[in-house]
C-alpha cells in the first residue's frame, strides 16, 4: 500500500509504503470519509459540549467527593467533571441535536449553565475553548476494507455515558494487532485479520447500544430528580439503574468470539442474567481465557500472568506430548508459543475446586492453547496431539 501525506506543521508531501493502513484518527475519521464507509446506527440523538474551564467549585462541594458529578435542574442537565481539585473543571452539557445546529455554544449560554449547574448565581470562571460531537451510537459497516484496518472511535461511537469508548476501542485495537502483525510478518494470510470484522463487529455493535441504554437511563434519573415522582421512576428502579452505570464486567470480559479463527467445541459459555455486568468465566473457544490461582500459597500468579504476546500452551501433567507437538509447530510456522505444565514447580493448581479450568468439560482437557494474551482460541479435548 502507498500513501502520499501531508504533514499538518510542514509544507510538501511525503510518500510511505506498507503492508496496511491502521484508521484510528477518532470520530471524524478523514481515512473512513475517505473510504465512503457508512456509520449505522440511529441518527443524531443527542450532543455533548464539553467545556473546560476554572473556577472555586471545590469549595461548595464539601464531602459530597467524586469524580463525575452528574447535574439536573431546571437551568442546568449534564456533568460537571474535577480535574485537578484545585479549580480546574470541565463540564459536559447535554443538548437535543435539534438545538446544536451551529454546534457551538455562545460563552454567556456556557457561563449561566455552569453558573446554573453549581448553583452559585455570582460564581466566576475562566473558560478554555470548548468542542462539542455527537452523542449517538454508531459502528462503521466495516473494520477491514482492503489493506485498512479500522480501530477505536473511526469504527464505533458512543455516547460518553458508561466510559466504554477506550475499554471498546482497546480490545478492538488488541483484537486486531496481534494479527495484522502474523501478517505483516509473513506467519498467518490476511483471512486471519479479516477475522477481527467478523469477532468485533458485532461486540462493538452491542457495546454501543448498551451505552445508548446508559444514556437513555441517566435521562430518566434526571427527570426523576427534576420532576420527583412524576417521572414514573420508584427510587429501587433508579439505584438499580445508577448501579448498573459502571458496572460492566460483561461488557469488559464477556465477548465471546465466533471466526474461522476459533476452534468451536460445542460447549457454550454459561448464561448470565445481565450480559452488560455479569462476567461468569468460561473455557469454551472464543472466551476470555479463564482465571486461576497458580502458584505457591506465599507466591500465587494466575492463569492470565502466563498469557504474553505469544502464543501459550497450557496443559496438564500428563500432557507433555503437547509440548514436543508445540515445539514442533512453533518451528514449522515460524511462530512462538510458550508452553507451561500446571503443577510444575510454582504453577501448583489452586483453582481447580473452585475455578472454570475445574469444570467437567475442563477436567478432561490435557491442553488448552489460548490465543495471544488471554483472548481464548482453541481448547483441545484429546490427549494425544494430532
Ligand atoms: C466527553 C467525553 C467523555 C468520555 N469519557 C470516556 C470515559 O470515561 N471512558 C471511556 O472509555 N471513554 C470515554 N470517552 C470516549 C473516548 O474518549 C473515546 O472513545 C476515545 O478517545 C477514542 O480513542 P481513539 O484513539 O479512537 O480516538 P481519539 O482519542 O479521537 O484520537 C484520534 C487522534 O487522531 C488524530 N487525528 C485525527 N485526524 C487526523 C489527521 N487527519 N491527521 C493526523 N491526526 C489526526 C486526532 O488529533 C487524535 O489525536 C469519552 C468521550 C467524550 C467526548
Amino acid at each position: 500500500m502507498i500513501l502520499e501525506v501531508q504533514p499538518r506543521d510542514a509544507a510538501g508531501r511525503e510518500t510511505l509504503a506498507g503492508a496496511a493502513l491502521v484508521a484510528a484518527d477518532g470520530a471524524a475519521s478523514l481515512i473512513r470519509a475517505e473510504l465512503g464507509l457508512a456509520l449505522e446506527g440511529p441518527q443524531d440523538l443527542s450532543h455533548i459540549v464539553n467545556c473546560y474551564f476554572r473556577a472555586d467549585i471545590e469549595r461548595y462541594i464539601g464531602d459530597r467527593k467524586g469524580v463525575l458529578f452528574f447535574v439536573s435542574n431546571e437551568g442546568a442537565q449534564g456533568v460537571l467533571q474535577p480535574l485537578d481539585g484545585a479549580g480546574r473543571w470541565l463540564c459536559q452539557i447535554s443538548r437535543h441535536a435539534r438545538r446544536m445546529v451551529a454546534r457551538r455554544l455562545h460563552q454567556g449560554t456556557r457561563a449561566n449553565w455552569v453558573r446554573a449547574a453549581v448553583g452559585v448565581a455570582d460564581l466566576t470562571r475562566t473558560s478554555s475553548p470548548s468542542g462539542s460531537g455527537s452523542s449517538t451510537p454508531r459502528s462503521s459497516k466495516r473494520l477491514v476494507q482492503g489493506r485498512v484496518v479500522m480501530c477505536g472511535d473511526a469504527a464505533h461511537q458512543f455516547p460518553p455515558t458508561g466510559g466504554l469508548g477506550v475499554n471498546t476501542g482497546l480490545q478492538g485495537m488488541h483484537n486486531a494487532m496481534w494479527k495484522l502483525a502474523y501478517c505483516v510478518q509473513g506467519k498467518a494470510g490476511w483471512p486471519l485479520l479479516e477475522t477481527y470484522q467478523t469477532e468485533r463487529r458485532g461486540v462493538s455493535q452491542q457495546i454501543t447500544m448498551q451505552s445508548l441504554q446508559n444514556s437513555m437511563n441517566v435521562v430518566r434519573i434526571n427527570a426523576a430528580a427534576v420532576a420527583g415522582a412524576e417521572s414514573g421512576l420508584t427510587a429501587a428502579e433508579a439505584v438499580a439503574t445508577a448501579r448498573r452505570y459502571g458496572n460492566h464486567l460483561g461488557v469488559e470480559f464477556g465477548a465471546v468470539y465466533a471466526s474461522s479463527a476459533v476452534i468451536a467445541d460445542g460447549t457454550r459459555p454459561p448464561p448470565v442474567e445481565d450480559s452488560y455486568s455479569d462476567y461468569v468465566q468460561s473455557a469454551t473457544p472464543g472466551c476470555r481465557a479463564p482465571h486461576v490461582w497458580l502458584g505457591r500459597p506465599d507466591a500465587e500468579l494466575s492463569t492470565l500472568d502466563l498469557l504474553g504476546p505469544a502464543f501459550t500452551l497450557l496443559t496438564a501433567a500428563r500432557g507433555g506430548a503437547w509440548g514436543a507437538a508445540a515445539a514442533e509447530v512453533a518451528r514449522d510456522l515460524g511462530i512462538h508459543i510458550d508452553t507451561y505444565t500446571i503443577g510444575a514447580a510454582g504453577l501448583d493448581d489452586h483453582g481447580v475446586s473452585r475455578g472454570p479450568m475445574a469444570s467437567p468439560t475442563m477436567a478432561r482437557c490435557s491442553c488448552v492453547r489460548t490465543g495471544t494474551s488471554r483472548g481464548g482460541a482453541l481448547r483441545v479435548r484429546s490427549t494425544v496431539p494430532h
